[in-house]
Formats: structure tokens, C-alpha cells, sequence
């Protein structure tokens, strides 16, 4: 039950994800989600610690692009700054967002992995892209209305899984 909610991975947070342990994995790009997994909701300035990895990824050739259900000038405006590539309106949980960034990326379903904070959307969007996937810690606490109705039913749903899958754990790295 749950197992398209599943995580492949699960660390505390996007900045703890090195070049070195995506290619282990033979992974050559990273997706993520913009809200609450790049950048804390109510605060789209991104941190010294988010452009620290953007440029530690763009150093190693790693692209990111940025795979959200937000409305295009929202993300634009967000990230914008950074200089990322992204799809806007990806409809997570389905898997049109995420084959669309595949499709720009031309790469296969191995070698990129979508990184998010919600499992209801970004996770079960990756299960149904059939690409790995690695859950991480929302940045902030607070969400937004919508959100938070999903919260509750993704605190379900993960007690469930966690109890199933015993090898689940938070980490600060994928391995
Ligand atoms: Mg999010």
C-alpha cells in the first residue's frame, strides 16, 4: 500500500546532496521542486546556502532544472537569479512535468532524479515518471492553505510507509 508515495531516497535537505553521491548513482541531473524544497515559500530570496550548491552542481555539469506546479511567472520571477532552466505548470502528480524537463534534458530515466518535499505530488510524481526520487525536510514549517490539508494526509501516509520500510531513514546523504 503507499508505494507510489515511496521515496528512493530521503535527506534532510537539497544542499546536502553532493555531485560525488549523484554520480554513484549515475545520475546527470537533478529536478526539483521550487517551493518549500529550493526556497522556503514565504521567502523567494533563496540563501547563501542555495547558491552555494547551484554553483557547485553547474561546476561538476550537473544540470538542475527547477519542476513546479506553480504558474510560469511565479517561477520565473523566483529563480531568475540563479539562472536555472524549468517547467511550470508540471502538474505533479502526474508525470507530464517531469517527462517534459527529461525531454530537454534528452537523458533517461536513470540518470535524472527528481528532488521534493511533498510525496503526494513531487514523490508519486517521480514514481509515475518512473524516475528515482529523494524526499527531502520542507524548509519551513508553516505552509500555505493547500499545502497544509496535504501535510496531513502525507503525515499518514508516511507512518505507514516508515513502519513498512524500516531501511526508510533521513540521511544526509543519498546511498
Ligand atoms: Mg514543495
Amino acid at each position: 500500500m503507499f508505494s507510489n508515495y515511496k521515496p528512493t531516497w530521503m535527506v534532510e535537505a537539497i544542499y546536502q546532496i553532493t555531485p560525488e553521491q549523484l554520480k554513484k548513482k549515475g545520475i546527470k541531473a537533478v529536478l526539483t521542486d521550487l517551493d518549500n524544497t529550493l526556497i522556503a515559500w514565504n521567502n523567494p530570496d533563496g540563501t547563501e546556502e542555495l547558491l552555494n550548491w547551484i554553483l557547485e552542481m553547474k561546476n561538476a555539469g550537473i544540470p538542475v532544472v527547477v519542476v513546479s506546479n506553480n504558474k510560469s511567472s511565479r517561477v520565473e520571477r523566483a529563480i531568475e537569479r540563479f539562472e536555472l532552466d524549468y517547467v511550470a505548470r508540471a502538474l505533479k502528480p502526474f508525470a507530464r512535468g517531469i517527462k517534459a524537463a527529461q525531454k530537454k534534458l534528452n537523458l533517461s530515466n536513470e540518470e535524472i532524479v527528481m528532488v521534493g518535499d511533498q510525496i503526494m505530488t513531487d514523490i508519486r510524481g517521480a514514481n509515475s515518471a518512473g524516475v528515482r526520487s529523494i524526499l527531502v525536510r520542507p524548509i519551513v514549517d508553516t505552509d500555505g492553505w493547500n499545502t497544509r490539508i496535504n501535510r496531513f494526509f502525507e503525515r499518514k501516509i508516511m507512518r505507514v510507509l516508515l513502519k513498512k520500510h524500516p531501511e526508510m531513514k533521513w540521511r544526509g546523504e543519498i546511498q
